[in-house]
């Protein structure tokens, strides 16, 4: 069983009225639906209980999937930086969209995060760049999604390890819309499709790339702290 817990603030939801018409329930239950299966079970958080992820949650959460945008400010840097953590010890993490400015995220890449935006409702047509990727898999050359906000280059995050997927808009920008990173014994992907008045999270192809990253993100490994452990000369145990 992958045990994966969904952060959403829950914000937008429940303040606009066009964002409650496309996702009335959030859109944690929205990917918790499309996600829960016999191999995957899936425990949702919101702004409200941002304090329940605490260590002992963490220890047991294999993947986590990350959505904030208004009120990144409002988690804890303690929440944060257990989440951080959890990463460095081998838990697997997903950050959706607007995710780029979340404190998880920026404490795990290290810089500003900045992209450019603006919201047109441009077609946003996502390329596969790594067809052999396992988060590529069942996504042909491109899939297209009508509409969603445009984010441009240059984005600051670190040089990824890999760019799974470029999104290019109908205005012409292009953008590293799927990225993967490490951390200490936890991977990371960015994966950029998500505004919250479309509905991006119902899309198939989107469905798909997010539960395929749940499976390669999935810890092999896991690190019971994070110390330098003072250890005796091989043979001497
Ligand atoms: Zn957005």
């Amino acid at each position: 069983m992958i045990h994966v817990a969904i952060y959403n603030e829950y914000i937008h939801e429940r303040e606009s009225e066009c964002v409650a018409a496309v996702y009335p329930q959030g859109i944690h239950a929205v990917i918790a639906d499309f996600l829960r299966s016999d191999e995957i079970d899936v425990k949702c958080f919101t702004l409200d209980t941002v304090n329940e992820i605490t260590d002992e949650e963490l220890k047991t959460t294999d993947v986590m999937i990350w959505w904030g945008h208004k009120r990144h400010d409002a988690v804890p840097d303690e929440v944060a930086a257990r989440v951080r953590n959890a990463v460095q010890n081998g838990m697997g993490i997903i950050f959706l969209h607007s995710a780029h400015h979340s404190k998880p995220f920026k404490f795990l890449m290290g810089t500003c995060c900045h992209l450019t935006w603006r919201e047109d409702g441009d077609m946003e047509r996502v390329w596969t760049v790594r067809p052999a990727h396992p988060i590529a898999q069942g996504i042909g050359r491109y899939f297209e999604l009508p509409h969603d906000e445009t984010y441009g280059e240059p984005f600051g995050i670190p040089e990824p390890d890999e760019v799974v997927f470029i999104g290019w808009y109908e205005g012409g920008e292009v953008f590293r819309s799927g990225c993967t990173f490490h951390r200490d014994y936890g991977k990371i992907f960015y994966f950029q499709p998500g505004h919250e008045t479309f509905p991006i999270y119902y899309d198939k192809n989107v469905q798909t790339v997010i539960r395929n990253a749940v499976y390669w993100a999935k810890p092999a490994f896991r690190l019971p702290d994070l110390t330098c452990p003072h250890v005796k000369k091989p043979g001497e145990e």
